[in-house]
């Protein structure tokens, strides 16, 4: 168990003063009269949901100083980052160490993607705390983990852990929308401020099974690579009332139907063959058989199991290069042929994987040498996955095992992606975890409706993100 928490205190007076009022007999109140939950990372939570960062606008300053008087008032050294858009701003903090080792850094995103409001049972801004959950936008994607995070770096300055190597506390901002002031920007204006050795943020699960118990704890160490694909067709742009032969619209059409018909071989690396047998360890047959098949030696049964393993589209996209049709364009008037068609696939790979070879693949499924195939990213990251053999990686395997006693442990590659890219373009390692114990429900619900994380959940994340600290940053 991590020490008692001393800032459980200051919800002593104010819970007195509710029940006096008669109101709220289970909750505390903020100064501004919200309710607050008695669990600290709880409470966090429901300030940080509480600043709405829906991103388009975003508005993650707001985030920024929600954070900053908490580490001031532990004395930590701690400060926002504007930049250039005023409602925009980055927060960063460091816990001193004596300099004898790098850096660990520990990362979360401040925004949050939009909601359908009315398909709420809640508002998603009120930080709502019921049957044990706090509900809202961002309680999973990510202002839980950011509540988890920071708490576990505050309570290393409440207990005063001596430090081998500074802690930085990051809140980044433009995760979940396109505004330019990403990790990419802060890498390219402060890097001496995000600099370490290796760092944190979201990325793996800590499953939970139906019955409640923790299956397993996947620890992303990689993101596939998002590439935007260009595929065109060409023909003769002429009056809609005399068509010929070369309409692009029907050429790009073929294209695509051909494209729609043929699916990606299975890639497996070394951890996604780790990750599949921890599925087969943690499923009860069926299940556990066809992830052994998957791994096996035998192509025939390895197709079946895949048959049925891909019915879930995240296992799908786990275990191959996808293709997905996103955009399509062609034509602007009604009785005009449009001299070409154009149609965006967004590609994305497997660590490891060429997608050159990937493109010539489909080149011969379509089978015609009119259409033409552009990536529109002539460049694009080293995408290594990063080492298993590392510091930080061993602590988070070291306190999973301490928090949730017997569980398995694996790495794992993360299916979108992540912040991660500024530090692994560098060659740092990057991991990442939601550190919450969660379930099928609850992870649906992830940038749907009624968002929620158990209070319990986040009082297991703390622990093992505190004892991760202390052991990979702790000074021996
Ligand atoms: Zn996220």
């Amino acid at each position: 168990m991590p020490p008692p928490i001393r800032s459980a205190q200051r919800f002593a007076l104010p819970l007195l003063a509710a029940l006096l009022a008669g109101l709220r007999p289970l909750a505390a109140q903020s100064p501004s009269g919200d309710p607050r939950s008695s669990d600290p990372t709880a409470a966090l939570l429901q300030e940080l949901i509480r600043a709405n960062t829906s991103n388009p606008p975003g508005n993650e300053r707001r985030v920024a100083e929600v954070l900053l008087p908490h580490f001031r008032a532990l004395g930590i050294d701690a400060k926002i980052i504007p930049t250039p858009d005023s409602t925009k701003a980055v927060f960063v903090a460091r816990l001193k160490g004596d300099g004898s080792k790098r850096p660990v850094l520990i990362g979360a995103h401040e925004d949050v993607v939009g909601v359908e409001r009315e398909k709420w049972s809640v508002d998603p801004f009120a930080g709502v705390e019921k049957d044990g959950h706090i509900y809202g936008r961002g309680a999973v994607d990510f202002k839980g983990g950011m509540a988890v995070f920071a708490r576990a770096v505050l309570m290393l300055a409440e207990q005063k852990i001596p430090l081998a190597r500074d802690v930085i506390f990051l809140a980044e901002a433009d995760e979940e929308g396109g505004g330019g002031y990403s990790t990419s920007w802060l890498a390219r204006e402060h890097w001496d401020e995000i600099d370490a050795e290796f760092a944190l943020n979201e990325g793996g699960w800590i499953m939970k099974a139906p019955d409640g118990h923790v299956r397993y704890v996947s620890v992303s160490t990689a993101d596939k690579l998002s590439l935007p694909l260009k595929v065109t067709a060409h023909g003769t742009s002429t009056h809609a009332s005399m068509p010929r032969p070369d309409n692009a619209i029907f050429a790009l059409s073929r294209a695509m139907a051909k494209i729609s018909e043929y699916e990606t071989p299975i890639v497996l690396t070394a951890e996604q063959r780790q990750f599949i047998q921890t599925l087969a360890k943690t499923s009860k047959p069926p299940m556990s058989t066809y992830y052994r098949d998957l791994l096996g030696s035998d192509p025939a049964k390895a197709k079946a199991a895949d048959k049925v393993i891909s019915k879930d589209p995240l296992m799908h996209s786990l275990i191959r290069n996808t293709i997905a049709p996103t955009l399509i364009n062609g034509g602007f008037r009604v009785n005009v042929i449009p001299g070409s068609a154009e149609a965006t696939i967004n590609l994305r790979m497997i660590p490891g994987s060429d997608p050159a070879q990937l493109i010539e693949t489909l080149k011969k499924v379509v089978a015609d040498t009119g259409i033409q195939f552009t990536l529109n990213t002539p460049t694009y990251p080293r995408n290594a996955p990063s080492p298993t053999t590392t510091d930080l990686y061993r602590a988070l395997e070291k306190s999973a095992k301490a928090v949730f006693p017997g569980v398995e442990v694996t790495p794992y590659l993360f299916q979108a992606g992540t912040d991660a890219g500024a530090w692994r373009a560098k060659g740092i390692p990057v991991y990442g975890i939601y550190p919450y114990p969660i379930d099928d429900d609850e992870l649906s619900r992830m940038h749907g409706n009624d968002e929620k994380v158990s209070i319990a959940s986040l009082r297991q994340g703390t622990e093992m993100i505190y004892k991760t600290l202390v052991e990979v940053a702790g000074r021996k």
